[in-house]
């Protein structure tokens, strides 16, 4: 076992993360769920996720080869889809003696693939660029990119692409990006995958043949459409505890830079937490954070080890209390936004130093 001193952890519920996979999937029960875990599975450890998931689970998702080999070194069997497809032509290689799916998304990635045996080339899924303007073939090109593969290829594609607006319910532009997916789909009749987490709830057309689920899965809400998100269950929960306790009197400041003065005399708890650890040294005073069943605010700047808590309402507190900085109680998403990011970034970036351990 490995001996932890300072008690800074995610834990990680196994349980509302089989949950959440479920629930998604109950809600494009025709469509194949495919469990994106790039990025360390948003930073909530991709073995311990994958492997709660893979008997649930057929398809994983990754962005590129090194994470998809990094799951079959810790035993999981599963077929994987990257993402980004090969970085590299002897990816084919790889790919094929591991069950890998590469999505191919520019022509040197198809000169590559012309240049491989026909038996490496068989699991190929194309990507479409229907307006994210990132990665994709243009629509006019895919006619001729088709043209090139051989039948058993040709039979078995899947034609992908990607939303850049779907967490607005309101939006127009994934009903657009759909309709100019739709028609290629009709004319090859293959199988298509087009929506992520917010495609799944707001845009159900989109559901397709394989849905790719990521940030839901983690039991985040991807739009603001809560009646169908309420079930879901945040599956991190950041914690960290007090490790020391001030008095501060009226006019006195807290932290570097001296952003925070008292304005009454205050209790301060420092807690062992900062942005070396993947707090955002963004996050402004008021931050919510839970302590002892309350809701109380950071003060100050965040350190790179530490950050301050004003727990003067707090009746009981003290030295070694615990502290969630995100996850059950407090909502990941206030922390965004009092840090001026979004909640896929600060779950990526909790740092190794942080043990994700799996909830008992
Ligand atoms: C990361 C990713 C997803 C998952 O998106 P969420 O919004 O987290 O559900 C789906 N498709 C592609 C191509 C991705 O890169």
């Amino acid at each position: 076992m490995r001996y932890i001193s300072r008690d800074t952890q995610a834990t990680i519920d196994l349980n509302a993360l089989v949950e959440n996979y479920q629930y998604v999937a109950s809600i494009a029960p025709q469509s194949n769920t495919i469990a994106v875990v790039k990025a360390d599975a948003y930073g909530h450890d991709a073995n311990l996720v994958a492997h709660a998931l893979s008997p649930h689970v057929e398809l994983f998702a990754v962005g590129f080869i090194d994470e998809a080999l990094a799951l079959r070194q810790s035993g999981i069997k599963n077929n994987i889809l990257i993402l980004e497809g090969p970085f590299k032509v002897s990816d084919f290689t790889i790919a094929h003696e591991h069950n890998f799916l590469l999505m191919l998304h520019s022509d040197y990635q198809i000169d590559w693939l012309l240049s491989q045996q026909p038996q490496l080339t068989q699991n190929i899924w194309l990507k479409v660029d229907t307006g994210m303007n990132r990665l994709g073939f243009a629509i006019d090109d895919i006619d001729n990119i088709i043209s090139k593969l051989d039948t058993t290829t040709q039979q078995n594609l899947v034609l992908c692409s990607h939303f850049s607006t779907s967490e607005q319910i309101t939006s127009r532009k994934p009903v657009e990006q759909l309709a100019r997916l739709k028609p290629l789909v009709e004319k090859y009749s293959c199988q298509f995958s087009m929506a992520n987490s917010a495609g799944i709830f707001n845009f159900p057309a989109s559901h397709g043949d394989y849905t790719r689920l990521g940030l839901a899965l983690y039991g985040i809400s991807p739009t603001d459409n809560n009646l169908l998100t309420e079930q879901l269950n945040p599956v991190m929960t950041l914690q960290a505890k007090i490790i020391a306790i001030h008095q501060v009197e009226i006019g006195e400041t807290v932290g570097y830079g001296d952003t925070w003065s008292a304005t009454r005399t205050s209790k301060i708890a420092t807690v062992a937490i900062g942005y070396a650890d993947g707090y955002p040294r963004n996050a402004k005073s008021g931050t919510p954070v839970f302590i002892n069943g309350r809701v109380v605010p950071i003060v100050g700047r965040v350190s790179m080890d530490m950050i301050t808590v004003d727990v003067t309402d707090l009746t009981v507190v003290t030295v070694g209390d615990s502290v969630e900085l995100w996850g059950k109680h407090i909502s990941i998403d206030s922390v965004a936004k009092s840090s001026d990011t979004i909640n896929y970034e600060l779950l990526t970036r909790v740092s190794k130093r942080v043990p994700k351990v799996a909830a008992s």
